[in-house]
């Protein structure tokens, strides 16, 4: 078919959000409804770590006549702070990206067994075959399968009390990781032919101001070309940082509610302020890999 939208700042492009392939509730195709539903008019699924839903979105994006992108949110180490990289219109078929992915769902597994070791000796126990139950994808296991179950079982009050307790950084369930760095994550990206985007960048706090620079140009230099400025994650003043940021920096701008479940998240999908007017959107140059 041919396009069908214009790829302008007013576009309503969803360009993160999660199944329960990852850590979601919803399946890919109820995400796809959900979307098309609430207005959105270029759609990705960006899960954690994983592309098991990728297919099934695309299905029920072309049925629903929802333009899609395929994507991924992949879990990196930078300095002392996890941080996400989002990568849009990849090729989910790529043998090195596949593998790396599957490398990281095994970081996050033995992460998980040693999370689920750290409640037992806090004298909260169950909490591994608990979030187990949470996790729909045995391979994907995440802390929001723990907050769920301490929720579900009555020891927390909601998933943010989970994380401020117990898994959040330094707290003490977290465990640190050593996840993948960030030029393995951009060439794995480049090799499967997607675009690069740092998500959230207003989340990244154990970052000192200096570090929070140089995670972008190093990621400029890097070969990544795309910032998250209007996601979920973001109050309306990292909304102005981040378009300062992205247009200092020549990075393109991507919009994403992070959407994982309609009690747990802020914002829905396609609910977020549009892309300010001064920023190039991403869509622009992510027009050849878009699936009408
Ligand atoms: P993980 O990828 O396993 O480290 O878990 C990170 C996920 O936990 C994020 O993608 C969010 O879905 C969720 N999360 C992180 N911080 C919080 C928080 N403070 N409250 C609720 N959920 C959170
Ligand atoms: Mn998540
Ligand atoms: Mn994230
Ligand atoms: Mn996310």
């Amino acid at each position: 078919m041919n396009q069908t939208i214009q790829l302008d700042n007013y576009l309503n492009a969803d360009l993160h959000c999660h199944s329960l392939y990852s850590d979601g509730v919803c399946t890919p195709s109820e995400l796809a409804k959900r979307a098309k539903d609430n207005g959105v008019q270029l759609w990705a699924l960006t899960d954690h770590d994983e592309i098991a839903g990728v297919d099934e979105a695309r299905v029920a994006a072309q049925a629903l006549g929802l333009p899609f992108l395929s994507g991924v949110e992949i879990t990196v180490t930078y300095a002392v702070q996890e941080i996400h990289i989002v990568a849009l219109g990849i090729d989910v078929k790529h043998e090195h990206l596949r593998l790396g992915l599957e490398q990281i769902r095994k970081i996050r597994y033995d992460r998980a067994r040693l999370m689920a070791g750290a409640f037992d000796k806090l004298g909260i126990k169950g909490t591994w075959e608990g979030a187990l139950e949470f996790a729909s994808n045995p391979q994907l296991i995440s802390r929001t399968h723990f907050a769920r179950f301490l929720v579900e079982s009555g020891i927390c009050k909601d998933n943010a009390q989970a994380f401020k307790k117990y898994l959040g950084d330094g707290k003490p369930c977290y465990v640190r990781s050593n996840w993948i760095s960030l030029k393995e994550c951009l060439h794995w990206i480049r090799e499967a032919n997607g675009i690069a985007v740092i998500a959230h960048p207003g989340r990244y706090k154990r970052l000192s101001k200096n570090q929070h620079r140089q995670l972008f140009t190093e990621f400029c230099t890097l070969g990544g070309q795309g910032v998250e400025v209007v996601t979920g994650s973001h109050s309306p003043d990292d909304f102005i940082k981040y378009t300062e940021l992205a247009r200092e920096l020549g990075l393109w701008a991507s919009r994403g509610s992070d959407y994982h479940s309609a009690q747990e998240s802020r914002i829905d999908l396609g609910r977020l302020p549009l892309l300010p007017a001064s920023l190039d959107p991403i869509w622009k140059y992510l027009e050849k890999r878009i699936l009408y």
